[in-house]
């Protein structure tokens, strides 16, 4: 469900023609829509158990412009760097809604954290248990942390976002926590609030959720038994979206939270989310226009000026997102390759796909762009870090302006033995 339709012909984002934005930034740009974001963040919100905290997962879209949307709808942030802190942060985002997750915070982030003071510290190896002791005892503070546990069960999506198997680096075995949690009361600055835990990204099934939560919830039982006060459970983010038109989607909000409802049910536990994809993904497309129309030796090309550097996800993921033409066209439909400008044959995003006919010049809409676009966007081959902008009914504004070349060339810097 998205705001992104054909009016007269023309792809609107609510209210407003796209050409409008495109003659006005230019583009590779993308496009936002605050009413999606609204619509998938209560959807979602509305699911689960009354007073769930749903933290934002900050690294899949970290405009200003969406952070500040959310937090006024009532989202906390889930983060993995300092910056992503400082952004929740200049985004209206209060402390008591953060949550820090991440394998490898430095020394600088977790003393960023406590000066904060922000709800949760997701703590994921025993290194960091003590760094973040000491750190918190000589501060004299006490960190809220989660310890998050590696479950070892396979999310069954792809390889690179795959994140609670016993071999990936991230959360602590599972059956450590008996043994951690007595570490935890002993240790100064330190109070265990719960148990998180996050499979990994674009899940399409409840499955592999439910196991973990099943077990982080057996293990919540333990140590409750054991005598520790056990509050809190965050169960990470990671539900799919739908990427290919008419085909069966991921399980919805609905189905997720009435399976979290049933099996948190009766334990007294204040429940975490923290949703990245599920929030932005539809909430976004990348607005391209064709270069040029290509006619190769066994095939043709559509020739973007989006290219890799703006949405790697197709060369990273092998991922796939639907390409639309912006104003509808009744020709036949042909087989492209869709290609970018970036000398790398990787940067393709698409093969023998079809579509609608395109000549050169005319603009096209990348769907379902919203999550890890904008944010993993590069300027690879010097090319401008990609602009965004956002719609809100009628209004539309530019969040993120395409640096100038001069801005880009002022970065940097000659040594003294070549100035
Ligand atoms: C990436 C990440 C998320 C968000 O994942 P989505 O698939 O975008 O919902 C949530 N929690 C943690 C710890 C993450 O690393």
């Amino acid at each position: 469900m998205n705001h992104f339709d054909y009016r007269g012909g023309v792809l609107h984002a609510e209210d407003v023609a796209i050409p409008e934005i495109a003659a006005a930034l230019g583009t590779p740009f993308y496009l936002y829509s605050t009413a999606t974001l609204l619509r998938h963040f209560r959807v979602f919100r509305d699911a689960l158990p009354a007073g769930s905290l749903v933290a934002y997962a900050v690294k899949a879209n970290n405009n200003l412009a969406v952070i500040e949307t959310l937090a006024r709808e009532g989202a906390g942030a889930d983060v993995v760097s300092e910056g992503e802190l400082r952004r929740a942060l200049a985004g209206g985002v209060p402390p008591e809604r953060i949550v820090f997750s991440g394998v490898g915070k430095t020394e600088r982030e977790l003393a960023f954290a406590l000066d904060t003071g922000i709800f949760q510290i997701n703590v994921e190896s025993e290194p960091e248990l003590e760094a973040l002791s000491a750190l918190a005892a000589s501060k004299g503070v006490t960190a809220d942390i989660a310890i998050r546990v590696n479950p070892d069960v396979d999310a069954r999506t792809h390889a690179k976002i795959s994140t609670g198997k016993g071999e990936n680096k991230f959360g602590v075995p599972i059956d450590r926590m008996p043994d951690l949690a007595t570490r935890c009361a002993r240790l100064p600055g330190i109070r265990l609030n719960g148990i998180a835990v996050h499979i990994g990204s674009q899940i399409t099934e409840l499955g592999p959720m439910e196991a973990a939560y099943l077990k982080v919830i057996e293990m919540t039982d333990a140590l409750r038994a054991a005598g520790h006060t056990i509050t809190r459970a965050d169960f990470g983010g990671g539900l799919g979206v739908p990427y290919v038109m008419n085909e069966a989607p991921p399980p919805s909000p609905a189905e997720y939270g009435a399976m979290v409802s049933r099996i948190s049910a009766g334990k007294n536990l204040k429940l975490a989310f923290e949703p990245g994809r599920l929030i932005v993904a539809n909430a976004g497309i990348l607005v391209t226009r064709v270069v040029y129309v290509k006619h190769g030796a066994s095939r043709d090309f559509l020739i973007l000026d989006a290219g890799m550097n703006d949405l790697i996800r197709p060369a990273m993921y092998d991922a796939h997102h639907d390409l639309i033409p912006v104003v509808a066209s009744d020709r036949a439909e042909r087989a492209y390759d869709i290609v970018g400008p970036v000398c790398e044959t990787g940067d393709t995003f698409a093969r023998g796909r079809t579509v609608p006919a395109f000549e050169a010049g005319e603009l096209a809409a990348i769907l379902t762009a919203g999550a890890y676009g904008a944010a993993q966007a590069s300027e690879y081959n010097a090319r401008p870090l990609v602009a965004e902008a956002m719609v809100n009914g009628s209004d539309w504004a530019i969040v993120r302006p395409r640096p100038s070349y001069e801005e880009m060339l002022g970065r940097d810097r000659l040594p003294d033995w070549l100035g």
